[in-house]
């Protein structure tokens, strides 16, 4: 259980020194325990008080790392319910199904069409992390292979499922530096799982079959010193597993109880007759509150919508995404391509440069800085005024790179073209369409195409 402030404050020096900016140490332990304040801030803390506090300014879900390389990910790490109290963290990590029969070929084959499947969206690769390999038929030898062909021949990360030690064991010696994740640990298996994720420092995934016989393996796995723990209530029917998630993240975050404070792992893939279910429950995952999402395979249709969703969900609501101020080509663009301004939006910018892109004109975007807001509301409060994206042009050097002074504006900026003018008085201002969707046109019938 996390400590309360009262239970902190018995631990701090007592003596109001006011160093960690606060005029006592009993405001500082009440900031302490609602997340507020970070331990470090105190330096009077004795290291034997200073374990004891760990966990009370630890998250109340632990952050659990998961592989190696460029698919490294962490689940779990959250502190709210709701994504509008501040942000959710750890985006829910995506997993397809291999059988530890599978054939080679077969399995290649499928890593290659599955390496493929990655997104540019806002500047960032949205991409799947791992791979469950199932253990088939209790064959160490093979699921071992399987396990290592993955781990050697593509970025994904693993998870090692199995019932059984020995099929655990030999996966772990086959891959145990990608860091995988050991599914599942049950009443019976528990020990001998445990031992092996200890032995080899991995994250261990425990199953049972109710929230409440989750909450006895945790505690023996952490009284056994294994501290990065998953965790699977064994549902497997939607209502059933979307209660278990929601009560495990109430009883983590509300309850401050630290034997259900880990990541969760779910499993669509056995809960759905056809993938278009599948994703739907899958969807369901990546809202409320999967830590782990295992798919039965990768396609693009499902995926994709699922990476989004993903992508939405764990943004931070309080950040606008923004892409950085300066000159963007769009089609290898030349002394007399067109030359259009908007803001550092993401979405703004992604949405014009497709348009650009998709109509074959090349051009010259300008991105100017308007602390992440669209053309409108950036108008609105002040940032995209003409004068500012006047001096902007001329201090982003565009003026070198053409042989032409025509600068496109954004329709739904047009009050802002003679500002503009006066600023730059050797320029002529053109106002664009105020919908990104008939740009295409309007370049097209700029350069007379
Ligand atoms: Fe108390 Fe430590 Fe803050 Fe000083 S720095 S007031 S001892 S909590």
């Amino acid at each position: 259980m996390a400590l309360t402030g009262i239970q902190i404050f018995k631990l701090l020096p007592k003596t109001n020194c006011k160093e960690c900016g606060v005029p006592t140490c009993l405001a500082f332990a009440m900031n302490l325990a609602s997340g507020k304040a970070e331990l470090d801030n105190c330096p009077y803390v004795s290291d034997e008080a200073r374990e004891k506090l760990a966990e009370a300014s630890a998250p109340p879900i632990r952050p659990v790392k998961l592989g190696k390389g460029v698919r490294e990910t962490t689940a779990g790490g959250e502190t709210v319910m709701y994504r509008h109290e501040k942000t959710f963290y750890n985006p829910t990590v995506l997993a397809a199904t291999v059988s530890s029969s599978m054939g080679e070929a077969d399995l290649a084959a499928r890593l290659t069409a599955w390496n493929a499947l990655q997104y540019e969206r806002v500047g960032l690769n949205l991409r799947p992390e791992l791979i469950a390999v199932k253990d088939s038929d209790g064959n160490a030898e093979a699921f071992a292979k399987t396990a290592k062909l993955i781990a050697e021949t593509s970025e994904f990360n693993l998870i090692l499922m199995s019932d059984s030690a020995d099929v655990i064991k030999a996966g772990v010696e086959a891959v145990g530096f990608k860091r995988p994740l050991i599914y599942g640990a049950t009443e019976s298996t528990i020990d001998a799982f445990g031992e092996i994720a200890k032995a080899a420092e991995l994250p261990i995934a425990v199953k049972a079959d109710s929230v409440e016989a989750l909450i006895p393996l945790t505690d023996k796995l952490t009284a056994m010193g294994v501290k990065d723990i998953v965790i699977d209530a064994g549902s497997r029917d939607l209502k059933g597993s979307f209660a278990d998630q929601v009560s495990i993240r109430r009883a983590a975050l509300k309850g401050g109880n630290r034997s259900l404070g880990f990541p969760t792992i779910t499993f669509p893939c056995e809960m759905a007759g056809n993938p278009d279910m599948e994703a739907l429950i899958a969807g369901m995952f990546v809202a409320k509150y999967g830590g782990i999402v295992v798919l039965s395979e990768f396609n693009t249709e499902t995926l994709f919508p699922l990476l989004l969703e993903r992508l939405n969900i764990f943004t931070d609501p309080q950040r606008p995404m923004t892409v950085t101020e300066g000159i963007y080509e769009i089609g290898n663009p030349d002394e007399n391509s067109p030359v259009m301004v908007t803001t550092n939006f993401a979405l703004t910018y992604f949405i014009v440069s497709g348009e650009a892109e998709g109509s074959r004109v090349p051009c010259w975007l300008l991105i100017k800085e308007a602390e992440g807001l669209s053309v409108l509301t950036a108008w609105a409060a002040g940032k995209f005024s003409g004068d500012d994206v006047g001096v902007f042009v001329k201090k982003s050097g565009i003026a070198d790179k053409i042989k032409h002074n025509e600068l496109i504006i954004p329709g739904y900026a047009a009050a802002i073209a003679g500002d503009v003018e006066e600023e730059l008085p050797d320029w002529s201002i053109t106002v664009g369409p105020r919908e990104a969707a008939h740009l295409p046109a309007f370049l097209k019938a700029k350069i007379g195409a």
